[in-house]
């Protein structure tokens, strides 16, 4: 099995290239699964950490609807559409109070 792979990676005319496509490739699978995974699951992911954070942080820590600053906040998903791609319209900051509000007018 190692023996196959060195001989795909030395033979390979630039290792380099070949990392690269394999990294590349990786990176496409790990994206499919994002999308496809248990949802709970994917709120674990190290991924999704790192998507809150960068949202927290987009928001100064205040919630985007009140704007409150010393409450707890979570990372809520405004639409599914992009599971794994988040974009910056795609999440949002709240504070609890806001987002139960939002989820009861929801309902
Ligand atoms: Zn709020």
């Amino acid at each position: 099995m190692f023996s196959k792979i060195k001989e795909i990676l030395f033979d390979w005319p630039d290792p380099n290239e070949k990392n690269l496509e394999m990294v590349n490739a990786a990176y496409d699978s790990l994206m499919e699964e994002f999308k496809y995974m248990d949802y709970k699951t994917y709120l674990r992911t190290k991924h999704w950490v790192r998507i809150k954070e960068e949202a927290l942080k987009r928001a100064g820590f205040k919630c985007q609807a009140c704007n409150i600053s010393d409450a707890d906040l979570s990372v809520y998903h405004n639409n599914y559409d992009n599971r794994g791609r988040e974009t910056r319209d795609d999440v949002i900051a709240l504070c609890e109070t806001c987002h139960a509000k939002i989820r009861s007018k929801e309902k």
